[in-house]
C-alpha cells in the first residue's frame, strides 16, 4: 500500500469495486446469486443451439442456487452460505447470474426483479445478460427502477474481436456490444462488462489491445477472467485438438499481463475481478491433472494450470506486483 490517494479516492493501486461499493453504500454489501430459471437465445435455438463453446453455467453457479426454488428461499440460503465465510453484511445485492437474465417478457422480468427487491435489506440488483437480450422497453423499466434502488447490468462481451466472437459461437458481434453499452449508460443505468483473456486465436498483443477499446467505452465497471476450460464443453474438445491455438497464461505471465493492461486502462473504470475460479470438479481433466493429480497423459494437451489458487491470492499477487513496479491503473492512460 502506498501513501498516495489515487483519483478513485483510496490508496489501493486500482479502482477497486469493493471500495467503490463500500463508498456507495457506506458499509459492507454482500452479493447473493440467484438462478431464476432463465435460458439464453444461444441455447434455445432463437440465435443458435449449443451455446458459446466455453459455456457450462453449472460451473459458475453457487451450490445454494436452484432454479426450482422460489427466489426468497434462494436469497435466504445465499445469505446463510456467506455468513459461514464472512461477517454479516448489512445489505445485499441480488445477483441474477446464470444464463441471460433479461431473456423473458417484461411483465415476467418485473415480477422476478420486484420479488427479489422485496426481500429484507436488498438494496439492489445486478443483472447478467447478453447484449442482444435487452430492448428499449426493458432498459426503460430498469432506468425507472434505478431511481429507487441500485441497478447494474453486467453484459457478457467476452472479446473485442469479431473473429473470436464467431469462433466461440457468441452469435453477436462487438459493434452490437458497443451500441448497447452506450444505450444503457445514456439512460443512467450502471453498466458493467465481462471479458475473457485467452480465447482461441488471440495473441497476447491482441488481448492487450482490448484496453483502448474498453477505455473508450462508457463502462462503470469491468470483470476480467482468464479462460478456464470446463469439462464437457466444445472448447475442451477444441483445446484437445488444437492446443497451439490457445495463448496459455502461466500465473506469473497473467499477473504481468494484468499489470500492463491496468497501466493503460481508463482510471475511471471500476474493476470488480481480475480472474475467475471454477470448482475443481468442473475443470477439464487435463487441467486437474496439471494441478498435481495423477493421470497426466500428454503434456502438450494441458493448459499450464494455476493449481487450486483462490481469487484472493491472485489479487494479492497482482497488488504486490503493482507495488513492486510502483505502478497503478491508468498510469499510461492518455
Ligand atoms: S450467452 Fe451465456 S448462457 Fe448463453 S450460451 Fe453463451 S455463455 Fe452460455
Amino acid at each position: 500500500m502506498t501513501n498516495e490517494v489515487y483519483q478513485w479516492g483510496h490508496r489501493r493501486r486500482f479502482n477497486s469495486y469493493t471500495e467503490h461499493i463500500r463508498k456507495t453504500f457506506g458499509g459492507r454489501m454482500q452479493k447473493v446469486v440467484v438462478d431464476a430459471g432463465f435460458t439464453c437465445p444461444n441455447r434455445d435455438g432463437t440465435k443458435g443451439v449449443g451455446g458459446c463453446t466455453y459455456c457450462n453455467n453449472d460451473a459458475f453457479n453457487p451450490s445454494y442456487c436452484n432454479p426450482v426454488e422460489p427466489l426468497h428461499s434462494q436469497i435466504a440460503k445465499g445469505i446463510s452460505f456467506h455468513l459461514v465465510r464472512y461477517r454479516k453484511a448489512s445489505k445485499y445485492l441480488v445477483y441474477f447470474q446464470p444464463y441471460s437474465n433479461t431473456y423473458a417478457s417484461l411483465p415476467r422480468l418485473k415480477e422476478l426483479y420486484e420479488e427479489a427487491l422485496d426481500y429484507p435489506n436488498v438494496a439492489g440488483l445486478v443483472i447478467g445478460t447478453r447484449p442482444d437480450c435487452v430492448d428499449k422497453g426493458i432498459l426503460e423499466y430498469l432506468r425507472q427502477l434505478s431511481k429507487r434502488v441500485y441497478i447494474q447490468i453486467e453484459y457478457g462481451i467476452e472479446s473485442c474481436f469479431d473473429k473470436t466472437l464467431e469462433r466461440i459461437n457468441r452469435q453477436h458481434n462487438f459493434d452490437l456490444s458497443k451500441q448497447v453499452i452506450h444505450q444503457t449508460h445514456n439512460l443512467g443505468i450502471k453498466t458493467g462488462a465481462h471479458f475473457i483473456f485467452g480465447l482461441p486465436g488471440e495473441s497476447e498483443e491482441e488481448m492487450l489491445s482490448y484496453v483502448e477499446l474498453i477505455s473508450g467505452l462508457p463502462l462503470d465497471s469491468v470483470k476480467f477472467h482468464q479462460l478456464q476450460i470446463v469439462q464437457g464443453t466444445r472448447m475442451e474438445q477444441e483445446f484437445n485438438e488444437k492446443p497451439d491455438d490457445f495463448f496459455q497464461f502461466t500465473l506469473e505471465g497473467y499477473i504481468s499481463f494484468i499489470v500492463k493492461f491496468l497501466e493503460r486502462l481508463n482510471p475511471s473504470v471500476v474493476i470488480e475481478r481480475f480472474s475467475g475460479e471454477i470448482p475443481p470438479r468442473f475443470m477439464a481433466s487435463s487441467d486437474i491433472n496439471a494441478a498435481g493429480n495423477v493421470g497426466v497423459q500428454n503434456p502438450r494437451m494441458q493448459p499450464p494450470s494455476w493449481g487450486l489458487i483462490r481469487y484472493d491470492a491472485v489479487l494479492r499477487l497482482i497488488e504486490k506486483e503493482l507495488e513492486r513496479q510502483n505502478t497503478w491503473q491508468g498510469k499510461f492512460y492518455m
